[in-house]
């Protein structure tokens, strides 16, 4: 059987692209990842900025809503991992864990993954003391000492979640100046068990077994100090998803796929990209969510175009 549309990825570029898809009656597939489904904002709290919801909603709820919306329409969500994309062609072979795909329309709505200080010993601790997610592991550090490195929303966020359960949280920035937006900028800051290591970076994660504590180099003077940590939360952005197409798309300097905007999409007919895989500037649920409705449209478009 050769599909009208398959979608690898299912965050809200995803599961939009797969709600309009579904409404134009082409049947949509989504791929949507064992591990991953729902995408960045399942290991999320409180999303107050997507619009409709006054009070915000838990971002989990949220990827639910919009899995189930596309489900009704007739959208055919499977929790299976892309291993293989061959796209060149009329008729693109998508080949998962457990089965091979055809389809005439391919959307990539992967998103992004977090972004590695690139230290020694970060692999080796991740899940003993290095995190990359708060809502998943902020628990266990109950009354420990918590470093937050990172100066953006997400650091912002995280520490602001910590707060709740670790003994002190400080958040260690490269600069003196903070990327985050002012409300969640002025959330931590008025936060009384949140403190800031300014123009800090992480130059060690020390510990055996576990985390124990973090070497800091003032990013001005170069001096070094140890920091007491048991947890080290690493909220330091994001890097697109784009290993998949890496040798087939077109990629800008950072590896996000270049689209042809407004559309999206990308140098191989047929093939459309949207999302934070394809996205170097906004990285908004919201703007993802979009761009995925433009993605399904140009979908519909181009099978249009072919059956004329
Ligand atoms: P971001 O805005 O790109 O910020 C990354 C932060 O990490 C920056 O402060 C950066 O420092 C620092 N950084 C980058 N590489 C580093 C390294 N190797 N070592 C030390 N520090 C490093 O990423 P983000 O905070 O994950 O946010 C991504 C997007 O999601 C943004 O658009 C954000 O608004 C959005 N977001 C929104 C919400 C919300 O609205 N609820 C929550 C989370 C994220 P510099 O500042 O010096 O570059």
């Amino acid at each position: 059987m050769i599909h009208d549309v398959v979608i690898v990825g299912s965050g809200p570029a995803g599961y939009t692209a797969a709600t309009y898809a579904a409404r134009a009656q082409l049947k949509p597939v989504v791929l949507a990842g064992s591990v991953t489904a729902g995408g960045a904002l399942m290991n999320t709290t409180e999303v107050e900025n997507y619009p409709g919801f006054v009070e915000g909603i838990m971002g989990p709820e949220l990827m639910t809503q919009m899995q189930e919306q596309a489900e009704r329409f007739g959208a055919d969500v499977r929790f299976e991992d892309v291993t293989e994309l061959e796209l060149e062609g009329d008729v693109k072979r998508i080949t998962t864990d457990d089965e091979v795909y055809e389809a005439r329309t391919v959307i990539i709505s992967t998103g992004s993954e977090y972004r590695h200080l690139g230290l020694d010993g970060e692999d080796r601790l991740s899940g003993h003391g290095v995190s990359y997610c708060a809502t998943c592991d902020g628990f266990f550090f109950k009354d420990q000492p918590i470093v937050v490195v990172g100066g953006g929303d997400s650091a912002m966020e995280e520490a602001t979640f910590l707060s709740r359960f670790g003994s002190s949280v400080t958040i260690v920035h490269r600069r003196d100046e903070l990327r985050a937006s002012a409300v969640m900028a002025k959330r931590a800051q008025d936060d009384p068990k949140i403190d800031f290591a300014w123009n800090s970076k992480v130059v060690a994660i020390n510990g055996a077994d576990a985390v124990e504590s973090v070497t800091l180099e003032d990013t001005v003077t170069g001096e070094r100090r140890d920091l007491p940590a048991s947890g080290l939360f690493v909220a330091i952005g994001q890097v697109p998803r784009s290993e998949l197409v890496k040798d087939v798309l077109e990629l800008d300097g950072k590896g996000y796929i270049k689209v042809e905007a407004p559309s999206q999409r990308t140098r191989i007919p047929g093939v459309f990209a949207c999302g934070d895989v394809a996205d170097p500037e906004y990285q908004q649920a919201i703007t993802a969510a979009g761009s995925g409705c433009r993605a399904a449209l140009d979908a519909e478009h181009y099978l249009a175009a072919l059956d004329a």
